[in-house]
């Protein structure tokens, strides 16, 4: 990098090493023109966006909140831990692309709901009759009927069954 105080177009690294948490490079430099040295520090460009609420309100985003929702969802699913850490690599990697300093709630919901889709249908009902606040049974009953209509490939049989299960006990809620 050029030197600050001469300008001279290159300098050479005299020390590298980590600081901060360790998320951090710290690089002593000097000039081979006018002997100057300086230091630069080194950080990966990684900011999540800041979450817009419902109600307007800006949060930080959390992670773990994040993966306790969809934990949740995918409560005694059939579902390894290494394919939920994947789904969430994938919603961190979507959200640090966007290059978005905020992003709503929704969209963040929406790419879990997304996610759950591709992992389990159960839970993907599960987390969306939460996350959408199905108003009445019948909100509940329609998203049951699309994923009906549009079986996921191997044991969708078997999910369906279940889907009959939680919709009854959903009904039973509703009372
Ligand atoms: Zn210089």
């Amino acid at each position: 990098m050029r030197c600050p105080f001469c300008g001279a177009p290159d300098t050479k690294v005299v020390d590298s090493r980590l600081s901060g948490e360790g998320d951090q490079v710290r690089r002593r430099r000097r000039c081979a023109v006018c002997k100057e040295r300086f230091t630069t520090y080194e950080t990966a460009e990684l900011n999540l966006p800041r979450i817009v609420k419902r109600d307007g309100s800006r949060v930080p985003f959390d992670g773990r909140k994040l993966r306790s929702g969809m934990m949740r969802a995918l409560e005694k699913r059939p579902v390894s831990t290494a394919d939920i850490d994947a789904a969430l690599a994938r919603i961190n990697r979507q959200l640090l692309a966007s290059g978005e300093r905020e992003i709503s709630a929704r969209r963040v919901g929406e790419l879990v709901m997304e996610e759950l889709r591709g992992l389990d249908q159960v839970a993907y009902v599960r987390f969306a009759s939460v996350y959408r606040k199905f108003e009445d049974v019948n909100a509940f009953r329609e998203e049951i009927e699309r994923l009906e209509r549009q079986p996921p490939p191997g044991e969708a049989r078997q999910q369906l069954d279940l889907l009959a299960g939680l919709e009854k006990d959903e009904l039973e809620k509703k009372r």
